[in-house]
């Protein structure tokens, strides 16, 4: 059946020669010259077929173009725009040496594995340019997204790091965690969009279908924070009536929630917050003896309610000296800095997600399960193509429904 689609195609594609007229623009302000019909072998879902068209060539910037290369979007590729998307998919979902043969066992294209995450990684940088790109268009009003509609009533935006294993070569000089001082990975920043409208029949909130959208990169957290800051206009931060931003205590977080939107509502993820609660019982332990689980269940009563100075008292209890009470102060300091994002009594009774497992969840199925496997070693660039196309895919749902063309106007 492929062969036979193959022979069609080709025939199809034979139909038209590309010829434009003796010249044409060659892209760069110039007109190229006719010069000869060349072939060009392109694979496609239906296998590989040999193009031969028209070939132009300009004197002054001595470059060729085929304008029939771009009508038909392979102009510099040796892909087909549908084999590429396939080849997107699979590399995103799997190692390329997987990916190469899922393609072979599930659509019949034989293709190298080096091919795949070649093309895979081209791919991905284009989308995370694009990406860029959108946001700079949106910070500079270029570009002015409407509200969506319907209005969603609460927008959250999740944010978050983790790590990725990196090659020596892209940590060299860095420090990090490992025994040596060495680096070892290199943090992509990721920050989730979605909305939520209604509450479950227990009076919790359920998140919206189909609403997620994420980016993520590479660089500091002032360029992370323009692309949130882009995001959040785009899915009408500016609009909705209650934003809130989740992230895990860590400082950055909040400083780019306060400079990009000074609106929103700051919450500290519960799981995190409980996670440190144990490590400050973990602290106390010397002292609290047999009396640790009743103390620590007592204190995440304490939490859940949000009642920080109850964790206070009741920690300034224990008299301590030294690095223990370093240790101690260093606990509740998280606890201290973050008690207004602790309101977790009054977050709940405004009807807002307090635990973002939303979030640990995309960084698992983003960044962990694709980036993080055994063995595995990336260099930045190709780590953040992959993820671009990662996250592309995760959004997507959002993006089907939420149609650009008619959900932008530019402003000029
Ligand atoms: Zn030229």
């Amino acid at each position: 059946m492929l062969a036979v689609g193959c022979g069609m195609l080709g025939q199809l594609l034979a139909a038209d020669s590309g010829y434009r007229g003796p010249r044409v623009p060659c892209g760069q302000g110039h007109e190229a010259v006719f010069t000869a019909y060349r072939d060009k072998a392109i694979d496609t879902v239906l296998g590989p077929v040999t193009l031969n068209r028209a070939w132009y060539h300009c004197a002054e910037c001595g470059h060729g173009v085929a304008p029939r290369d771009a009508e038909l979007g392979v102009a510099g590729a040796s892909m087909s725009p549908g084999l590429a998307a396939m080849n997107d998919l699979a590399a995103a979902a799997g190692p390329f040496a997987g990916a190469a043969r899922l393609l072979e066992e599930l659509a019949g294209v034989r293709l190298d594995a080096r091919r795949v995450g070649r093309a895979a990684e081209a791919s991905g940088a284009a989308v995370a340019a694009a990406g860029r790109e959108r946001a700079a268009l949106i910070a500079s009003r270029k570009v002015v997204p409407l509200p969506p509609s319907p209005l969603p009533d609460k927008l959250y935006a999740v944010v978050d790091g983790t790590g990725v294993p990196m090659t020596a070569r892209e940590t060299a000089g860095r420090e990090g965690k490992g025994e040596d001082g060495r680096a070892r990975t290199r943090e992509v920043k990721l920050g989730v969009f979605f909305t939520q409208d209604k509450l479950d029949k227990d009076g919790y909130p359920v998140r919206d279908k189909a609403t997620t959208s994420i980016i993520a990169t590479f660089e500091p957290a002032a360029a992370f924070g323009s692309l949130v800051r882009a995001e959040g206009i785009r899915r009408g931060a500016d609009h909705v009536r209650q934003l809130t931003v989740l992230g895990d205590g860590a400082a950055w977080i909040w400083g780019i929630a306060t400079d990009k939107f000074p609106e929103a509502t700051q919450i500290v993820d519960l799981f995190h917050a409980r996670e440190h609660l144990h490590s400050l019982t973990r602290s106390l332990e010397f002292m609290l003896l047999d009396r640790r689980d009743e103390w620590l269940a007592a204190r995440l009563e304490d939490l859940d309610y949000g009642y920080i100075d109850g964790i206070e008292a009741a920690v300034r209890q224990y008299p301590l000296e030294g690095v223990k009470k370093d240790e101690v102060e260093r606990e509740l300091g998280y606890f201290l800095n973050n008690a207004p994002r602790m309101r977790y009594h009054w977050f709940r009774q405004c009807g807002l997600f307090v635990g973002s497992g939303v979030v640990e969840a995309s960084c698992k199925t983003v960044v962990a399960q694709r980036l993080k496997q055994a063995g595995m070693h990336w260099t930045v660039a190709g780590a953040d193509a992959i993820i671009a196309l990662r996250c592309k895919e995760a959004s997507s749902q959002w993006e089907a429904i939420c149609d650009h063309r008619h959900n932008q106007t530019p402003a000029a």
